[in-house]
This record gives structure tokens, sequence and C-alpha cells, in this order.
């Protein structure tokens, strides 16, 4: 394993981090314990979290491991977080850190994120007198923070605003193999500002593992498209940790084999992945879910968004895709599904998106892909 310094927080952590977004629910939370704690043997020592993940249990599994991992809870670091809109005021941002401090049966955080800056009015709500900066700092004076960091979803320039203040020693960014030509000016910034750099979505949402066949231009001989997009941030001198969400030991397993190589990419090796990307790519539905439970008609927007993708990567024609798209409503995971054209495009879901997506008018592709039945025949 590769351990980095944290921007110039002092500590030196894990090149992987445990995203601790993707266990497998259908198991016990003492079981999914034992896998972070699997990977702290594996020498993982960055491990993140956050309330919501994984149907709330997440920081709960965490907690579990940490009691397992006794005194060795001492040589990892813990990161959750807390999002503006649910933390306004800095009493309800230490409220926000007590929970998190609970569920995670430690006496402190070791990073503290102001969580999912889509817009710079979060930003600014989170910076406001008595807001949940001002919280956050009271409650790294008291010991129950070492590092406030952020995570955020803007963009280039204004990924640079963010930082320019230096109210913040990190910062987790949405940066892979597939987006960074477009990503890349937001790892620039924070990475000379000295600011620890973690990649999050590093297999963007599970869609590189999930679409190997079609991204096999990514990899170089002898790896697998996924390999190489861990390999890809893993070797990136600008990037401090990597943080795939870990489901199975094997995961992590390949994890931790990547890293131990993790030779850097060649220019030829760039060029040629530059060759192949397009904007498209740059506008893939991670599956993050944070548009899930906004919508007034209950349409599955996650849903139609990651069926989507399959136009965006693999070049389908409009026929193609529409029957696909009943078959996945007879038989699939669209079944039962409010159909697409059912949008009121109130723009809720995509207020909310993490990726920017344009939800309204891929819905209203979707919806006359729903009405063309001479399609289906
Ligand atoms: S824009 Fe359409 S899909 Fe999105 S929340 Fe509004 S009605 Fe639902
Ligand atoms: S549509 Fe946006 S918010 Fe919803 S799952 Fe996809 S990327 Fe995440």
């Amino acid at each position: 394993m590769i351990y980095k310094p944290y921007g110039m927080t002092g500590p030196s952590v894990s090149a992987v981090g445990f995203g601790g977004m993707r266990f497998d629910t259908t198991q016990a939370d003492a079981k999914n314990a034992e896998l972070l704690c699997y990977a702290v043997d594996r020498g993982i020592t960055y491990l993140d979290t956050a309330p919501g993940y994984c149907d709330d249990r997440s920081e709960d599994i965490f907690g579990r491991a940490v009691k397992m991992l006794g005194r060795r809870r001492e040589d990892v670091f813990l990161t959750t977080k807390g999002m503006p809109e649910s933390s306004p005021t800095a009493d309800k941002a230490r409220q926000a850190v007590q929970k998190s401090l609970t569920r995670l049966k430690t006496d402190y955080i070791d990073f503290y994120h102001v969580w999912c800056i889509r817009r710079m009015e979060e930003y600014e709500l989170a910076m406001r007198p008595g807001g949940q900066y001002e919280g956050l700092m009271q409650c790294k004076e008291e010991g129950l923070i070492r590092h406030i960091v952020v995570s955020t979803h803007l963009r280039g320039p204004q990924v640079k605003t963010l930082l320019e203040k230096n109210e913040f020693e990190g910062v987790l960014l949405g940066v892979n193999i597939l987006n960074f030509l477009y990503r890349w000016e937001g790892v620039v910034a924070a990475h000379q500002q000295e600011l620890g750099v973690v990649a999050m979505n590093p297999l963007a949402g599970g869609v590189i593992p999930q679409n190997e066949k079609t991204l096999a231009f990514l990899a170089d001989d002898g790896e697998t498209p996924t390999e190489a997009a861990l390999r890809f941030c893993l070797s990136c001198p600008q990037m401090t940790v990597t943080l795939p969400g870990f489901t199975t030991r094997g995961h992590i397993d390949t994890a931790c084999r990547v890293a131990d190589r993790a030779e850097p990419f060649t220019d030829a090796h760039i060029e040629r992945i530059r060759g192949h990307l397009s904007k498209n790519m740059d506008t893939l539905c991670t599956g993050c879910g944070y548009c899930m439970g906004r919508c007034p008609v209950e349409i599955p927007v996650a849903g139609y968004m990651q069926y989507y993708n399959d136009k965006l990567l693999g070049g389908k024609t409009d026929v193609e895709m529409a029957k696909e798209l009943d078959n996945q409503k007879k038989l699939g995971f669209l079944v039962g599904a409010r159909p697409a054209g059912d949008c009121v495009a109130c723009g809720r879901c995509e207020t909310a998106c993490t990726q920017h997506l344009d939800i309204v008018r891929r819905l209203n592709t979707l919806a006359e892909w729903e009405q063309q039945p001479a399609w289906r025949k």
C-alpha cells in the first residue's frame, strides 16, 4: 500500500480509501463491519462514511468496526459528513457531529466534510455567521473533529473559488478516468493549495465495471478497464486518496493489488484514452441516489438516468433503446415505474443532481421512446 500525506494536515493516509456507500445491505451489519476490518488488515487507513449511506446503516457499520478494531482505531482515519441544508445553524451542526460520534463509537472524527456542495449558495449557507462551519470550528476546538474538509460537485473555476479562502484542509471531488478532461481544473486548484485531494467515484459509480467491453480502450495490456480506472487515480501525484465503494473482499483485494503497482500512465496511453472520450462521458449518471425521494409524481429518476447511460456509452440507436426500455419495464429494473412522460418538469431532481444532468430533457427523450410502439416490433 502507498501512503501519502493528506495535504498540510500532518498525517499520511492510505492511497486506497474505503468508500462506505456500497455495502451489501442484504447482509448483517456485523458481516459488513468484518469487511471494513479486513480492509484495515490490508493496510487501508482512510475510512469514509456518511449519514444516509446504505439505507442509513453505513455509520452504524463503521461503529461496529471501530469497536472490533479496539486500539487500532488510533491507526485509522474516520471521515463522515454533514450537509449545509440539514445543518443550517451552528447548533444543528454540533448535533449532527454528536450523532455521528455516537454512531461511529468514537471520541473524535478525523475528517469532517461540509458535504455535497453542488451550488455556491450551499457553500454560502455553510459559511454564514452562526452557520454550519462555525459549529464545526467549535467542535474542532473541543477536539471532536480533527480536520474540516469539503465535498463538492462544482466544476473547474467554482472549485477554485470554493477553496481560495483556505477554510478547508482537503476536498473530495468526483473525478475519474472517464471525466478527467472536464474535471481536472478542480484537482489542480486543490493540489496547488496543498490540500488533501480525495477522488470519489473512481469507477464512475459502477459504470466502468458494468461496461468493461465498451470501455476496453481504457486498459493497457494485462489489465481490465476497472483496474485501469483505479490505477489512473492511484498513480496521479495530485490525488491523495482514491475512494472506491467496496462490497466484497475481492473488490478490496483488486484495489490493493493495483495500488501496490500503481504505475503512472504513459503519455501515449493518456492520448489514446483522450481520443475515445467525449463530453458524454462527463454526463453519466453515477447512481448516487441524491435525486431520490424528490419527485412529486414519483418518477424513478435515478433508474431512468442509469438506463440512459447506455445511450451515452454505447451509442445505441433510438430503436434499440426503445426496445430495451420496453424490456426493462416488463421484466427488468423498471417494472412498475411511472412513465417518464409523466414528468411535470418541476426541476427538483435537477437541483439535487450531483452530476448536474439535464434530467428533464433526457426524460423527454425517454418519453418519446415510450410512445413509439412501432420501434418495439
Ligand atoms: S423534473 Fe420531472 S422527474 Fe424531476 S422531480 Fe420534477 S417531475 Fe419529477
Ligand atoms: S440522476 Fe444525478 S442525482 Fe440521480 S442518481 Fe444519477 S447522478 Fe445521482
